[in-house]
């Protein structure tokens, strides 16, 4: 059920840019998915078709980037994809590593009439 706050917070963000905009209808909505954050994307079109009703945002179709996850290594300074969930450094094999990218899910733009 994890799914529904973030589709919440991804609806009020669109929402909130939609009518700064002078939007009168929300068409798509692009987000940038994580590949560690674990949604499914189909139960967050569900619960965005629940939760959107009655707003400029109903109907609208959310579409998934989904965004590699990616570490800074700390031994030797470069930046590492992550595959397989495995904490450690293509370039070194060090496993001291800071995670830039894989854990966000935002808004990456709105297409709005
Ligand atoms: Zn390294």
């Amino acid at each position: 059920m994890h799914e529904l706050s973030v589709t919440q917070s991804i609806l009020n963000i669109a929402l909130e840019s939609a009518e700064k905009a002078g939007a009168k209808k929300i068409n798509k909505i692009k987000i940038a998915a994580g590949e560690m954050t674990g949604y499914v994307p189909q139960y967050v079109q569900e619960y965005f078709n629940i939760v959107s009703r009655g707003t400029i945002a109903e109907g609208a179709e959310l579409e998934f980037r989904k965004v590699p996850a990616s570490a800074l290594c700390r031994s030797c300074g470069k930046e590492t994809p992550l595959t397989d969930y495995r904490f450690i450094c293509a370039h070194c094999g060090g496993n001291d590593l800071k995670l830039i990218h894989g854990r966000e899910f935002l808004v990456d733009s709105i297409d709005i009439d």
